[in-house]
């Protein structure tokens, strides 16, 4: 069942939304050469414990990290470790933070220093592909108008669409119905009503849509090894539209 949150818990989901954004904010600067993903983790950590959070990620399904990071060709769920970001490396953070029982959620790729020009290519146009994803959301639409749209964008800019792994809905779990697949047919799938709380978050690749996944049983990595970019965003429904929760 997708639930439509009350008034209440869409005031909390603006708040755990916010800590995820804020969160993003706080760990921009640090995303230097040298650092290492386990020392960033940390830091995430403590920045949402320090707002009354808890990282909605720590534990789940048996994650061992507070947040998830991604280099280069690794699609999503990087476990923090040992490994430094480089200059030219690109490097996906996907937040989950919980507030009084509700989540937000939102991952981001960025550049570490001065990346190439398909780097810069692939961060312009996940991003964007996120973009045309959100603005075909409104009362009523359906979820496969979501997919048909990401994935239009994509396929124009020759991107591979991560089939895999789909977007969800988000409330008092992080992970809540419906699925929302980064491809579909428009007119299709579950109607999207006002009050609804979805987060959207196309994984595109600059090579091959195929991945899989390490013998860590986390890791995803693209089959080409060619890098991959991950933009999401925790949205409400809305009469006329959406409200992005997750705003940095
Ligand atoms: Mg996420
Ligand atoms: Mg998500």
């Amino acid at each position: 069942m997708i639930t439509i949150k009350t008034s209440r818990e869409i005031e909390l989901l603006r708040q755990a939304g916010k800590i995820v954004g804020d969160t993003h904010h706080f760990l921009e600067p640090y995303l230097k050469p040298g650092i290492t993903t386990k020392e960033l983790d940390l830091l995430a950590e403590d920045y949402i414990r320090k707002q009354n959070a808890t990282p909605s990620f720590k534990g789940l399904y048996g994650f061992p990290g507070s947040v998830c990071i991604s280099v280069n060709e690794e699609v999503v769920h990087g476990i923090p470790g040992n490994r430094k970001l480089k200059e030219g490396d690109i490097v996906s953070i996907d937040i989950g933070a919980c507030y009084k029982g509700y989540h937000g959620d939102s991952a981001w790729s960025y550049p570490v220093g001065k990346v190439n020009s398909e780097k810069a290519y692939l961060l312009e146009h996940t991003e964007k592909a996120l973009m045309e994803g959100l603005m075909v959301i409104h009362d009523g639409c359906r979820v496969g108008d979501i997919g048909y749209a990401v994935s239009k964008y994509a396929e124009a800019h020759n991107l591979g669409v991560v089939k895999e792994l789909v977007g969800h809905g988000v409330g008092s779990s992080v992970h809540e119905e419906p699925d929302v697949p980064n491809y579909g047919k428009p007119h299709t799938g579950p109607i999207l009503k006002a009050g609804m709380v979805i987060a959207v978050e196309p994984m595109l690749n600059l090579g091959t849509a195929n991945v899989f996944i390490l013998d860590d049983d986390w890791t995803i990595v693209t089959a080409d090894d060619k890098p991959s970019a991950h933009f999401e965003h925790t949205v409400l429904v809305t009469e006329d539209g959406y409200e992005i929760l997750t705003k940095r």
